[in-house]
């Protein structure tokens, strides 16, 4: 009985454990990748379970670690295809509306959340589910 509750105590911690890998990301230095999934625009891109970075350097840069694991956050919430299917169907609807690839970009209500929120590093360990809705508001920015 003993070793039947210790057994599910080492369950869950491993449980908890792999939660909080997921949602940490295994970061991946690789110029080539960051650059190809970027179109050579961002020093990071998150490819659930992943974040790209095109640098090791960025690997210290805690506010855009934070930035990136705010979109693991987004894309797990979402059930992770369809994170991407609604953020490039949010990009191309602005970019056919304004017709520029940044401003674009910086309107997708992921993006918005993930850049307002990015320097607090704690936002993660208060946010609400679902909290990039609250950017669908142009105003929100
Ligand atoms: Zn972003």
């Amino acid at each position: 009985m003993q070793y039947e509750c210790m057994d599910k105590r080492f369950l869950l911690c491993k449980l908890t454990s792999v939660l909080d890998c997921i949602m940490k990301g295994k970061i991946i230095v690789s110029k080539f990748w960051t650059n190809f999934l970027s179109g050579r625009r961002a020093a990071a891109v998150t490819i659930f379970p992943f974040i790209l970075i095109i640098d090791k350097s960025f690997r210290y840069d805690r506010v855009l670690v934070n930035h990136e694991r705010i979109h693991l956050s987004q894309a797990l919430e979402l059930l992770i295809v369809p994170f991407y299917v609604w953020y490039f169907t949010e990009f191309l609807l602005h970019y056919i509306r304004i017709r520029d690839f940044k401003q674009a970009y910086l309107r997708i209500s992921f993006e918005r959340e993930a850049y307002r929120n990015e320097s607090n590093l704690q936002y993660l360990k208060t946010r609400k589910f679902w909290a990039f809705t609250a950017y669908f508001n142009s105003n929100n920015v």
